[in-house]
């Protein structure tokens, strides 16, 4: 390289930091909470731990939302599993390897001032924790690893359809066989391919033999602290519920070898999986005053009600789920996905307990704010002293109170809707012109939203403070 080139490449790495600086800036201002990662402990206390990772490169969605699927869609019966859904959170959110460089890279040794300090210091007290006895690291892989190359795409150099180990054996007590526990993993998910050309096989990377790439990752920290570990990886060729599918049948198998006993809340099939990510996935605000399904939600929804000081609480179904402020609007992102953009209407938010009655196909009902109210043809509101009723959408205008009046679907304007099919409508309550809750008229017979309250308090909860 000549010193002109030099000097340019100076330049270019300085600019590039710069900016890198200046994003981390505008993040840390009002998103601390996407600098943690969430931590579940699942099933019971044991010495016989398994410890699950995904996420620690933010562009490895298959990764990391099956670890989230094992922490709100499993059950375990027997034996202890801890989760770590989204070691990296930032990245996952920003859609990027690595804002801040390559996370697994910077376990041999990292700087006290990377922004990624506090993340390794806290995921090296899991791995080392004296109960962890197996680590399963999940990745998404480039192509398609084959021992012999065959093309660009499958070849020795790729990752994707593989089970790592760093080596052979490790001398510890319990699962030291490493290689043939990854052989026995392999096996498992071969039987049940979506396709024959998926099939998984081992790949030792022999870091202990001189891959100074390899020798900076978490399962080689892992290794050198006397744990068994292992990465699985999915294809980035696969589409993304398939490569989720090769994880749980993967994670699945480490279970049977470590005798956890698990109980599923799906079945382990493709499009049953693509089902679970892209359904069942819920936002409630203000301690449940206000739950939305996020399935089919619109991408912008006005007027949405929220504190005058801008600060927003929240509980997310799913631990891949947060709310960042971007310019004027509070972006809903889930995993690598942005679900919707809340359109803020400022404004005093009284918070109180209270409860709703109002008559739904004739008969009477009573509902707690936040409630999802199935609604054949028409519902009516009943009227409360001091209390301002707003349907969202309502066309016959004139009213200021919108209690008292029998309202069918043909009565609001589908676009005001918070969902695409325009079935499921907003109706706001308000005492003094400061909002109080809110419920939602479901018009659509397919979706039963009944269990929402119950998802809702198992869920994680968060806070945007500006
Ligand atoms: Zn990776």
């Amino acid at each position: 390289m000549s010193l002109g080139m030099l000097r340019l490449f100076k330049i270019f790495i300085y600019l590039s930091l710069f900016i890198t600086l200046l994003n981390a800036q505008k993040i840390n201002e009002s998103d601390n909470h996407l600098k943690d990662f969430d931590f579940i402990k699942k099933g019971f206390e044991s010495d016989n731990t398994l410890l699950v990772i995904g996420g620690i490169q933010g562009d490895e969605p298959g990764g990391f939302m099956a670890a989230s699927l094992l922490a709100t869609h499993y059950e375990i019966k027997k034996g202890s599993v801890w989760v770590i859904p989204n070691l990296n959170f930032y990245s996952i959110i920003k859609r990027s390897r690595g804002p801040y460089g390559d996370m697994n890279r910077k376990f041999a040794y990292i700087e006290t001032h990377d922004p990624d300090y506090k993340s390794i210091t806290r995921i090296k007290n899991y791995i080392t924790d004296e109960n962890v006895k197996l680590i399963l690291n999940l990745h998404d892989g480039s192509g398609y690893y084959r021992k012999e190359h065959v093309d660009w795409l499958h070849s020795p150099d790729r990752w994707g359809q593989s089970s790592i180990i760093d080596q052979k054996n490790l001398d510890i007590k319990k699962y030291g066989n490493l290689e043939e526990i990854s052989s026995e993993v392999c096996e498992y998910i071969n039987s049940y391919l979506i396709r024959e050309k998926d099939f998984y096989t081992i790949k030792n990377t022999e870091t202990r033999l001189g891959d100074k790439e390899m020798e900076k990752s978490l399962t080689y920290f892992a290794i050198n602290n006397g744990k068994a570990a292992f990465a699985n990886e999915a294809s980035k060729s696969l589409l993304l519920h398939e490569r989720v599918y090769y994880h749980l049948l993967a994670l699945e198998k480490y279970m049977q070898i470590m005798d956890i006993k698990y109980e599923r809340k799906f079945d382990l099939e493709p499009l049953s999986i693509k089902d679970v990510i892209d359904n069942d996935i819920y936002i409630s605000f203000y301690d449940n005053k206000i739950q939305l399904p996020l399935s089919e939600v619109r991408s912008i929804l006005n007027y949405f009600p929220i504190k005058k000081d801008g600060s927003l609480q929240f509980n997310v179904s799913n631990p891949l789920m947060t709310v960042v402020k971007e310019e004027e609007h509070y972006v809903i992102h889930y995993g690598n996905r942005e679900i919707a953009r809340l359109s803020p209407d400022y404004m005093d938010i009284i918070e109180k307990e209270d409860s709703i009655n109002l008559e739904v196909d004739g008969e009477n009902k009573t509902v707690q704010f936040g409630s999802i109210v199935n609604v054949n043809d028409n519902f009516m509101i009943t009227s409360m002293e001091n209390i301002r009723v707003n349907v969202i959408g309502f066309v016959k205008k004139g009213a200021k109170d919108e209690a008292g009046i029998k309202i069918e679907k043909s009565d609001i304007l589908q676009r005001y809707s918070i969902d695409k099919s325009g079935n499921i409508f907003r109706i706001e309550f308000y005492k003094n012109d400061k909002f109080t809750g809110m419920i939602l008229i479901n018009f659509d017979k397919e979706f039963d939203y009944e269990n929402l309250s119950k998802i809702m308090n198992n869920s994680t909860k968060k806070e945007l403070s500006l």
